[in-house]
């Protein structure tokens, strides 16, 4: 049967018996083997399970055919779930542990420094004293045509008070037009076309720009960083702090995932960029330090984005068809999509009443409303914190109903959440080691920065 026939029978789905469904998903399984997967096939499958057409056939067919999609029919997928009107967690629960493993670990990719953003609200919040600090990271979800070339990079900030007490919202917004994650020059610069880029400037202005970027902010109204706010100098400090805090990102992963022993200091990588501010250097430094202590941090904001689309309801969202001709409209939707579209908030944090079990505690916000949930995590070393917060998000992935509806602290553990986060963890800790090796394998960076290991001794 060639493909058109699939596409077309499957076109018609609703006037076929269960005889013939069955069989033009069988078939459909043997035209996946091709090396261009027929992507229309696809839609028109999703637009089904969308509707909740035979979505009990339908889903255990891709499932099958796990394997051989590719990462965008993958990420197709798990929209295609979420829109599913009512029944979206119905046909979440129908994958297994290990496909939702891997959706976790694929959503993660594009939360570059994850780490560094969880860091710099701690430095925020320790610079403004009496604020609470949130700081979230979203890649637009829109493809390449839909968002065309312009490179994207905002922070959006928002203050509220209320009872004395102070709340700052902070929003790191990027795009890039490349959609890489990590991306080189010829010299094994980090190239400021990549999403690495874009993240790692807008810090910088969190971190250095801070006051500023209070001071310009409206009472209760959001702003948007762009060149019309901020002055030429700042742009250049942004960016001298990203490449150097990129270069640290790498400088981390050759030396606890690659296989050199001669590891440059980070001041010996700082000082290569020549002549930098000395505060520039001082604060790209502790950011990176902190940084250290966030393990899973990518993951951590793909959970989020994951349980907000699966289980936060996505009706009455404002239209978002165009985001950079809508911007003023969104300064306006702004309250409504603080409120709807990101949804709950997932932080880590160190320490909590009983030291030897992790556990997730719901925490309020300024206005007495559930805001979302921190991982307390025991005192403990990094790598039984990386399963502590796998564990975790299994949790969040598997029952987040229990988690909403307990609305207290509440530990992770198998008596609570059964004994698949066992599981689930061991399969998202396992791919993400071999992604971390690989990215180490291929750094362009690797050789510039290990060159600099002889400049420690002068
Ligand atoms: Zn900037």
């Amino acid at each position: 049967m060639p493909e058109d026939d699939i596409l077309n029978t499957i076109k018609s789905w609703n006037n076929l018996q269960n005889n013939e469904k069955n069989m033009v998903l069988k078939k459909m399984s043997k035209s996946w083997d091709k090396i261009n997967p027929p992507i229309g096939i696809l839609k028109e499958l999703l637009m089904l399970l969308e509707k909740m057409t035979d979505a009990d056939m339908i889903l255990p067919a891709l499932i099958n055919l796990w394997e051989k999609f590719k990462r965008p029919q993958k990420e197709m997928i798990l929209r295609s779930l979420a829109k599913s009107s009512e029944k979206n967690i119905e046909l979440w629960n129908k994958l297994t542990n290990a496909v939702k493993a891997e959706l976790l670990e694929l959503f993660s990719r594009k939360y570059t420094m994850a780490h560094a953003v969880f860091a710099a609200r701690l430095i925020a919040e320790k610079h403004l004293k009496d604020t609470k600090v949130y700081i979230q990271l979203n890649e637009p979800e829109k493809t390449l045509e839909e968002y065309g070339s312009e490179k994207i990079g905002r922070v959006i900030a928002k203050e509220c008070s209320e009872n004395g007490k102070k709340e700052l919202s902070i929003r790191i917004y990027y795009w890039c037009p490349s959609q890489e994650t990590v991306k080189y020059d010829k010299r094994g610069y980090i190239s400021e076309d990549c999403n690495r880029f874009i993240v790692s400037h807008e810090l910088a202005h969190v971190i250095l720009h801070l006051d500023y970027l209070v001071e310009i902010l409206d009472c209760n109204r959001f702003r948007w960083h762009s060149s019309r706010y901020n002055s030429h100098n700042q742009e250049t400090e942004a960016d001298n702090f990203a490449k150097i805090l990129s270069d640290l990102r790498d400088r981390h992963i050759l030396k606890y995932f690659g296989h050199d022993s001669n590891i440059p200091s980070k001041k010996a990588i700082a000082k290569s960029y020549g002549n930098i501010k000395p505060e520039i250097i001082e604060k790209a430094i502790e950011l990176d330090d902190l940084s250290e202590k966030f393990t899973m941090s990518n993951s951590i904001f793909a959970a989020k984005e994951i349980v907000s689309a699966i289980y936060e309801s996505q009706d009455e969202l404002p239209d978002e068809d165009n985001i950079r001709e809508k911007l003023e409209q969104m300064q306006k939707d702004a309250k409504k999509l603080q409120d709807k579209k990101h949804g709950v908030q997932i932080y880590p944090a160190e320490g909590t009443e009983r030291q030897d079990c992790v556990s997730i505690v719901p925490f309020l916000g300024i206005k007495g409303k559930l805001a979302g949930y921190f991982i307390a995590l025991p005192k403990q070393n990094i790598s039984k914190s990386s399963e502590d917060i796998a564990k975790t998000l299994c949790a969040f992935l598997l029952d987040y109903e229990k988690i909403r509806e307990q609305n207290v602290q509440i530990f992770v553990n198998e008596e609570n959440f059964g004994k698949g986060i066992g599981e689930f963890s061991d399969v998202l800790l396992k791919t993400r080691k071999s992604n971390i090796q690989a990215v180490a394998g291929k750094m362009k960076s690797r050789e510039r920065i290990l060159s600099l290991f002889s400049a420690d001794e002068s």
